[in-house]
């Protein structure tokens, strides 16, 4: 049995290589790539520009499939939940998002999550797998086939620790922003970390510059550890100093991610903690409202009291959002997702 690369593993400079290797040109790799993901063509004989000797070669060589879906539930928001069945039979999810400044999808990078952090669904189950690059970049292509919508801005915030899978998800952020292909541009992919403090290191090294997004939750390594494990090893003060030097070698603001937990976490004293821990880093605050699992404890910030944390971050000089809530009533909304069909 012949086993068909996945094309969609391949940067468009692996193609490239690949080609030379078998005798055709490097440009044969820019054209083929422009047919998949900028012209949306999945048949490689359906490609006009290219030789008969080379479709051929193409589809005897590499598979153009799409990721099988198994249920898709849409919310009143029109946010869209798709639960995608992989070939060896694991399930991953993608949840595309309708925003006002265009179209954003959600992707998985690990089936199940290791890091365990105490509110979190996605950690119910520990991790089987990474996913492959192939994995990441069809979420895309068939989130989009599924949906018809042409998705213009990434989150890598689905189930999974996306630096504990860095190289796939740095060569998927590079694919996927090709100027031949998909051209999603930088500054419309985040990728989020629980802070894996090596790799913030690594990814302020990376040409390509998406945005950085940690999952903070707590302004003290007391209260941090209580809520999310990793912090052990990597404490408060290794992230904001691997922060700072991100933001030296890229001038790009940091996305601090602050979940709401009633009684927890809320208080204004913890929001001054806070404002004193990232002053001076050019971060913002995304204050998230916190949605129910119902394996665990934790209540949601009532708006009121999540006013006056804003307020008070606000106040001390931090810049802060509050999230609103999407596809919650799918369970698609953040720290929902559990790779569940019924
Ligand atoms: N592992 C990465 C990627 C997941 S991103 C990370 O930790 O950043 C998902 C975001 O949703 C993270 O900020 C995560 O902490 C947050 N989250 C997890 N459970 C949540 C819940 N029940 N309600 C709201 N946000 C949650």
């Amino acid at each position: 049995m012949i086993i068909l690369i996945n094309f969609y593993d391949l940067t468009i400079d692996d193609l490239a290589a690949h080609l030379v290797a078998s005798g055709f040109k490097k440009f044969n790799a820019t054209q083929i790539f422009e047919w998949v993901y900028a012209k949306s063509v999945f048949d490689f004989n359906q490609m006009t520009n290219i030789g008969k000797e080379l479709k051929a070669y193409m589809s005897e060589n590499f598979s153009l499939l799409d990721l099988t879906l198994k249920t898709k539930q849409q919310s009143q928001d029109g946010t869209q939940k798709f639960l995608f069945e992989l070939s060896d039979g694991f399930s991953i999810e993608s949840v595309l998002m309708l925003q006002d400044y265009g179209v954003s999808l959600c992707v998985t990078s690990q089936v199940g999550c290791n890091m365990g952090c105490s509110f979190c669904a996605s950690g119910l189950k520990y991790k089987n797998r990474n996913l492959s690059v192939g994995e990441l970049v069809m979420q895309v292509i068939s989130s989009e086939k599924l949906s018809g919508q042409k998705i213009t801005h990434i989150v890598v915030m689905g189930t999974g620790e996306p630096f504990d899978n860095y190289d796939n998800v740095i060569k998927f952020i590079k694919i996927v922003n090709d100027p031949k292909g998909l051209q999603i541009g930088q500054r419309h992919m985040t990728v989020s970390t629980c802070g894996i403090v090596p790799k913030i290191y690594d990814y302020a090294d990376e040409p390509i510059r998406s945005n950085l997004a940690i999952s903070l939750h707590a302004p003290n390594d007391e209260l941090r550890t209580k809520i999310m494990k990793i912090n052990k090893k990597y404490p408060l003060e290794d992230i904001i100093e691997a922060c700072k030097v991100y933001f030296e070698k890229t001038s790009r603001r940091i996305t601090f991610e602050y979940i709401l937990l009633s009684g927890v976490n809320d208080s204004i004293e913890l929001a001054d903690q806070l404002s004193d821990l990232i002053r001076g880093l050019n971060a913002y605050v995304n204050l998230i409202p916190y949605n129910y699992v119902k394996e665990f404890g934790y209540e949601r910030t009532d708006m009121k009291r999540a006013m006056m944390f804003y307020d008070r971050l606000i106040k001390r000089g931090i810049n802060a959002i509050l999230r609103k809530e999407q596809g919650g009533d799918i369970d698609a909304a953040c720290g929902q997702l559990r790779m569940k069909s019924e």
